[in-house]
């Protein structure tokens, strides 16, 4: 794999809005050849229009080991080989552990932590091939905990113990493994909030401070696929500047 994006094959999961769709674009600008993933297909046809040079959407469940399967051959089929995973899709519904609807625990662990441990599992063999690169998008959850985001910081602390295994399992072959732990970013994440005072909270949260645009984080992304190959950057930790934990 060259240190440029011309050309390079990448798959990105969760593509039909937030950050996932913000790095589609920033890599198809870039001149990598996409294949952009999610369940919401209006989103991901608005996203097609809009993206320069060649973009395909996938109808994506990552939850479903099934539909993952065929995201990655339908992708290696368009387009020959795949060099690098964006393993992106998530889901936050945060909220007090006394009283939780478990049934919001069960689709976090499908989709964040399974479902990017699928897609890892699906695109390792083809990602081996080209010495590609796999970015795992975690979250500053998954370094520190807080009140009610137990099962979430569950999911993302997940991700980060696989990808540090991933990286020692791959690395010597050639295929760079990178770990992103974003802070706050304005996108739709927390509007899959239930709990009502959670709600107000994230509200809030966002009210006070300078958030981070999901482009930031696209842009942690394009320098990470974008280094020579000796190069692994294996942790990035973007935090808006007025958040403090
Ligand atoms: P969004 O809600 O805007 O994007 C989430 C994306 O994940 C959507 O494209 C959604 O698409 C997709 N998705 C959800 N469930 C599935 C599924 N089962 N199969 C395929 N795709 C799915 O939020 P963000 O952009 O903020 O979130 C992207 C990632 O960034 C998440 O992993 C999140 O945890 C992480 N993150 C976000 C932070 C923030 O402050 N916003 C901070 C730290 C990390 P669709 O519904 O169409 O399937």
């Amino acid at each position: 794999m060259s240190d440029s994006l011309g050309d390079r094959v990448v798959l990105v999961t969760g593509a039909s809005s937030g950050i996932g769709r913000a790095t589609a674009l920033a890599l198809a600008r870039g001149g990598a050849k996409v294949a952009a993933g999610a369940r919401r297909r209006d989103r991901l046809r608005s996203l097609a229009d809009e993206a320069p040079g060649e973009l395909v959407v996938l109808e994506l469940d990552v939850a479903d080991p099934e539909s993952v399967n065929r995201a990655i051959a339908a992708t290696v089929e368009r387009f020959g080989r795949l060099d690098a995973l964006v393993n992106n899709a998530g889901i936050m519904q945060n909220g007090m552990i006394l009283g939780a609807d478990t049934r919001e625990w069960v689709s976090m662990v499908e989709t964040n932590l399974l479902g990017s441990m699928y897609a890892v599992h699906a695109a390792l063999p083809h990602l081996i091939e080209a010495r590609g690169a796999i970015v795992q998008v975690s979250s500053t959850s998954g370094r520190i905990a807080s009140l009610g985001s137990g099962a979430y910081s569950a999911t993302k602390f997940g991700i980060s113990a696989f990808t540090e295994a991933l990286r020692q399992e791959v690395t010597g072959r050639g295929v760079r493994v990178t770990l992103i732990e974003p802070g706050f970013v304005s996108t739709e994440l927390t509007s899959h909030i239930t709990d009502p005072a959670m709600r107000a909270t994230a509200a809030e949260i966002a009210q006070s401070m300078r958030t981070l645009a999901a482009e930031d984080i696209a842009q942690a992304v394009v320098y990470a696929l974008s280094q020579p190959d000796h190069v692994a950057v294996n942790e990035i930790l973007i935090r808006p500047t007025d958040q403090v934990r």
